[in-house]
């Protein structure tokens, strides 16, 4: 499907557009466009047409009294929703986002406010925002309450293990086999302590307090009791929250939780995706329905406070056993659950195999009633490209429960110090509303190689003043 614009922000419209035609490319002449998107100006006043044969729909704004930056953002805001306009009466159909892409909305929402706007009004009736997405909204907004407070000076530490004990068919992420990248975990590890070590001496020196700790993959779990403890004995503070996703449950046992334990984890994962066996075996899980409940109730039994992740929309699983999959994690009393909508991103199989997903709003939609009714209540959500549907991927957490570390990432509030492959160290400058980032290599030979170079590159990052 071919777009023309004129607009500064070409891929923006092209976006919008992927939502209704998957294939949506952009084009240089209009001559050879299905669609296209013009600005014009008059004075303050921006006018965005977007056409399709004789059919044309036009939004405009005013930009008078905003400075360059807002200037940009209003642009964009309508020029996005002139071609959304278009798109839905071309089709008939209504994103639960309305022209929303690749964008955190409680972030938005925040904006909105200090634009001094009414950001539900903004969501529903400019941006096509459906009324039960704004109210989840609300009720993520309602529910961080002061958690999305974070005093000045402080940080949060991210750990990445990028070992995982078998690939699963929708994961993307640059994690290689532990038993494939064997010789390098070693190397690794000694990398990753150097890191961790130099990092946290680095945050003494510069007055910046560590708040969370969060260990993330990969599956650090994949790792054995002893390397956890090798690398954990590194952390020699005591952060508010430490975090360790564990996440593949055929990975987590009892001497693992006790090396846990024995560093002051408060909180892990254990990661069933689906509780229907022939799923797991769809998807290149190598464990069983039985240890999910196994090594949850180990995990329990330790007392740790415990997340589990369900992914919607994953291959050979129907609506009715997606529901089955909720209410047997529901069943369980976990203290998080996160429902993750699946999305197809580049270098995953299922995308490889052009897998599409169906029913995923409805099960979507069941998950929230569910674990509404069950007491849950939603505490953070992000939005990523290629998302079946186009939705949402939400955290929803028991009274008390939420993870203040997911909150700090996911809103894009707390800065991040991080260590190991594939691991982006993070500074908000509120100030000026914008983050900087400093991403370590992706993959585990470069960043033992070049350890030394992606630490001072994150010192560097958190060098000048302010520390926010
Ligand atoms: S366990 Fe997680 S990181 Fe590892 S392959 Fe599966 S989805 Fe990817």
């Amino acid at each position: 499907m071919s777009i023309y614009t004129d607009f500064q922000y070409p891929t923006e419209i092209q976006d919008v557009v992927k939502l209704f035609f998957a294939d949506a490319e952009l084009v240089s002449d209009r001559a050879d466009a299905r669609f296209s998107l013009e600005e014009t100006v008059n004075g303050t006043v921006y006018a965005y047409t977007a056409r399709s044969g004789d059919i044309a729909e036009e939004r405009k704004v005013d930009c008078n009294g905003t400075d360059e930056l807002q200037s940009i953002r209003l642009r964009k805001r309508y020029a996005k929703m002139a071609i959304y306009d278009l798109l839905v009466k071309l089709t008939g159909i209504q994103m639960p986002w309305g022209s929303l892409t690749g964008i955190r909305p409680t972030k938005l929402a925040d904006r909105l406010v200090a634009e001094g706007l009414d950001w539900r009004a903004c969501f529903t009736d400019v941006l096509g925002v459906s009324e039960e997405k704004t109210r989840l909204v609300e009720d993520i907004i309602r529910t961080q309450g002061d958690l999305r407070n974070i005093s000045k000076g402080t940080a949060d530490l991210y750990v990445g293990i990028p070992f995982c004990v078998s690939r699963c068919s929708y994961c993307s992420f640059t994690s290689g086999e532990i038993d494939r990248l064997k010789k390098y975990v070693e190397p690794y590890i000694q990398a990753l302590k150097k890191d961790i070590r130099a990092t946290l001496s680095f945050a003494r020196e510069r007055n910046i307090a560590v708040r969370n700790v969060y260990f993330g993959g990969g599956t650090p779990t994949s790792l054995s009791a002893k390397q956890l403890d090798e690398i954990m004995s590194c952390i020699d503070i005591v952060p508010t929250e430490y975090t360790v996703e564990a996440g593949r449950p055929d990975t987590v046992d009892y001497d693992k939780l006790d090396v846990l334990r024995k560093h002051g984890v408060g909180r892990i994962s254990i990661n069933p995706q689906t509780f229907n066996q022939s799923v797991l075996d769809a998807i290149g899980r190598k464990h069983t329905v039985r240890d999910i409940y196994d090594k949850y109730d180990l995990a329990k039994s330790f007392g740790f406070t415990v997340n589990m992740d369900l992914i919607a929309g994953l291959p050979t699983e129907t609506y009715e056993m997606f529901c089955h999959s909720v209410d047997e994690a529901i069943a369980l009393h976990p203290d998080n659950v996160t429902v993750h909508t699946l999305a197809l991103k580049h270098g995953s199989i299922l995308k490889e195999q052009s897998y599409r997903a169906s029913d995923v709003g409805k099960m979507v939609d069941y998950s929230r009633q569910r674990l509404y009714a069950a007491g849950y209540m939603p505490y953070y959500m992000y939005r990523q490209k290629y998302m079946a549907e186009n939705l949402e991927n939400v955290g929803y957490c028991k009274s008390g429960k939420a993870c203040l570390y997911n909150i700090g990432i996911m809103e894009e509030i707390s800065d991040i110090l991080a260590c190991g492959t594939n691991a982006i160290s993070k500074r908000v400058i509120s100030s000026e509303n914008r983050i900087e980032r400093a991403a370590n290599a992706k993959d585990v030979i470069t960043y033992i190689e070049r350890n030394s170079d992606y630490i001072e590159r994150k010192f560097k990052l958190f060098e000048s003043e302010p520390v926010v």
